[in-house]
């Protein structure tokens, strides 16, 4: 019998929707896998849950005002705790099988630099990352071992559809949309729409950032940024469209007219099984599709007089890279105020567009300091609006 090493992984923001989701799946086989690193920005009581019932050799809470609420909370535990920005990058230079990159926004940025750097595996859920820093991350990723398995569902439909394929064969890529809780409605309806009719996301069940930028469009801009740097396309060779019934995620069409979809239930553990078993295939107990009852398969073009926010994000793929970290910093802004009730949903894509028109300094980004900076200064611009 040969022997089964257990996958060692680290899964950085452990708490947020894709960390959760990757936890039920590891929980499932206690002996395919072991639990190296974990991560949480600052909810202690759900990390010292996990902590205690994985025993990682390592756990980050970013937030260092956590820290003693932590320790507190571990005092009999082994594993090390640490604190703070710099201890996730830290953590991502720790060689595992699998990273898991889970955390949301820009704050996930530098620790997936770090294991880039490092050679690491990563499955990457971070859409920002490349968003705002792709031309470095793709720039570190050509130098190292590194390899990125996008667990985003339409990035690993893709890059399941690509499998084997050389990419000169490529004529496009499309990746599928919901179209959100407002798809049905006209854009002058838009100003009634309110913060909870936002969070009720018919076919995904994640986080209020990310829910949020289905309901604006903006999450399928940022794919679609992310799909320009992760499979080296040009802009004109990635498409969008909205499908309703969420089963078909991704769509590759080849120079000899073939085309490649991949489905599957709306259920993120599907895409992140896809990247814990790789290159082999984990069998988990999944709901199967049912195509009976599906019944039919919808397309529909994107409407940007209804998604306004889709249409900014998709015209700055390809030009300078400062203005896709302006685009991504306005967007968390306004979708943090929206969140916390202080502006209205169609201010959202007025912010983002006033943040793109303004003449924010674009000097080149040669670092990820200079990205930082850049979202800054965003930032601030728009909190003096
Ligand atoms: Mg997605």
């Amino acid at each position: 019998m040969t022997d089964i090493r257990r996958k060692k992984i680290s899964i950085f923001g452990v708490t947020g929707s894709i960390g959760k989701s990757a936890v039920d799946l590891v929980r499932t086989y206690p002996d395919k896998f072991e639990i190296y690193g974990l991560t949480a920005h600052q909810n202690c009581t759900e990390l010292a849950q996990l902590i205690a019932e994985f025993s990682p050799k390592y756990a980050v809470i970013s937030n260092p005002q956590s820290y003693a609420e932590l320790s507190q909370l571990c005092h009999e535990a082994d594993t090390n705790l640490l604190t703070g920005a710099d201890a996730l990058v830290e953590l991502a230079t720790h060689q595992v099988d699998l990273l898991i990159a889970g955390i949301v926004g820009l704050a996930g940025m530098n620790s997936v630099y770090a294991a880039i750097q490092s050679g690491q595996t990563i499955a990457l859920a971070n859409k920002e990352t490349l968003v705002a820093a792709g031309h470095l991350m793709m720039a570190e990723l050509q130098k190292s071992e590194a390899r990125i398995l996008p667990i985003d569902s339409e990035h690993n439909a893709i890059y399941q559809c690509l499998a084997s394929e050389n990419s000169s064969d490529i004529k496009t890529i499309t990746l599928t949309a919901s179209g959100g809780p407002f798809r049905d409605l006209r854009p002058s309806d838009l100003h009634q729409v309110t913060l909870e009719s936002a969070l009720a996301h018919p076919n995904w069940e994640m986080g209020p950032k990310v829910t949020i930028d289905s309901a604006t469009m903006m999450n399928k801009g940022l794919e679609l940024i992310e799909a320009y740097w992760l499979f080296g396309l040009k802009p004109e060779q990635i498409k969008a469209v909205i499908h309703p019934q969420s089963a078909i995620h991704g769509l590759v069409e080849f120079c000899d007219g073939s085309w490649l979809a991949h489905m599957g239930i709306a259920d993120m553990r599907v895409p992140i099984s896809h990247a814990l078993g790789f290159p082999e295939r984990l069998a988990w107990p999944t709901e199967s599709l049912d195509l009976i009852s599906l019944g039919q398969l919808d397309f529909k073009k994107i409407d940007t007089a209804l998604y306004p926010c889709f249409a900014f994000a998709y015209s700055v793929i390809g030009t300078n890279p400062a203005n896709a970290v302006i685009l991504n910093a306005a967007n968390e802004v306004a979708v943090d105020w929206f969140l916390a009730g202080k502006i209205t949903f169609t201010e959202i894509s007025r912010l983002v567009d006033r943040a793109l028109e303004s003449n924010i300094n674009r000097a080149m980004l040669n670092c990820l300091d200079d990205v930082i900076a850049l979202d800054r200064e965003t930032r601030i611009f728009l909190s003096a609006e």
